[in-house]
């Protein structure tokens, strides 16, 4: 159900929670990345300022409000605290309310959710490590499957899901490999790979077309931007979620675009 069916101060009330709820996803994976990256202490436990050492309340910890009232400095020992906080935050924010307006109250929604929270761990990993570790694959499958029984036709789905992750995650594992041997270097991370894998069980053969052709273009303006030399490993998996987004969000309406185009008087 569209959530614009409800009167306007609702609707803005649901994705203004919806914003919120993403951003207290995204400071959770962001603490999490963050902790099993520098292996500093475990996952679990009290959150306090990387400068001063000092224990953090709630009303540090407000997902983008506390960086926002707080200027971007501690309320300690006033040293500057990481954009990479508010920026993740309000990306997840951005893209779970984005979802919530796009396919309203539905299981597609919260499907996409789980994904994109997947997807957006996987790019925060890969910029900071240049790796994904493997249990967010297998927790983008489960997804797939325990979705499967939402959808009107699931053995379809999951036949042309099986497809597009043969085709995609194959294809572009052989176009890596060639590409390995022309260039005498590693092209394409096994991340990249098993994220095209995933990406292809939930967008079938078609419009993982599109995404492929979106990723690429988008990671070449960044590519671009970043000024990455040609011997730099560049985070790819970012992206590729930013294309996902874009085929999750209109790719129905840009196929059917481009396939107007052939359709003369009709
Ligand atoms: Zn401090």
């Amino acid at each position: 159900m569209s959530i614009f069916y409800f009167n306007p101060l609702l609707a803005a009330y649901m994705l203004l929670l919806m914003f919120f709820i993403g951003a207290c996803m995204g400071s959770f994976v962001n603490c999490i990345q963050i902790r099993l990256s520098t292996r500093s202490g475990s996952v679990f436990g009290r959150s306090e300022c990387p400068s001063c050492g000092h224990r953090l309340g709630v009303f540090d910890l407000l997902p983008v409000l506390s960086w926002i009232f707080l200027g971007g400095k501690c309320r300690y020992c006033k040293s500057a605290i990481s954009p990479r906080y508010v920026i993740v935050e309000a990306v997840f924010g951005l893209v779970y309310s984005g979802l919530l307006a796009r396919f309203g109250l539905s299981w597609l929604t919260l499907e996409y959710i789980l994904l994109f929270t997947v997807l957006l761990a996987a790019s925060l990993s890969d910029i900071s490590t240049m790796t994904v570790p493997d249990w967010l694959h297998i927790a983008g499958v489960a997804v797939f499957l325990v979705f499967l029984a939402t959808h009107s036709d699931p053995l379809i789905r999951l036949r042309d899901g099986a497809l597009g992750a043969v085709i995609y995650g194959g294809g572009v594992l052989a176009i890596s490999l060639i590409a390995d041997k022309i260039y005498k270097k590693d092209t394409l991370g096994g991340a990249d790979i098993k994220v095209f894998a995933l990406l292809g069980l939930f967008f079938g053969p078609v419009k993982m077309l599109l995404l492929l052709i979106l990723s690429c273009i988008i990671g070449l303006i960044l590519a671009l931007i970043a000024k990455a030399g040609l011997g730099k490993e560049f985070p790819f998996i970012p992206s590729i979620t930013a294309a996902a987004y874009i085929a999750a969000l209109c790719g129905d309406e840009v196929i059917g675009w481009y396939l107007g185009l052939f359709s003369f008087g009709h």
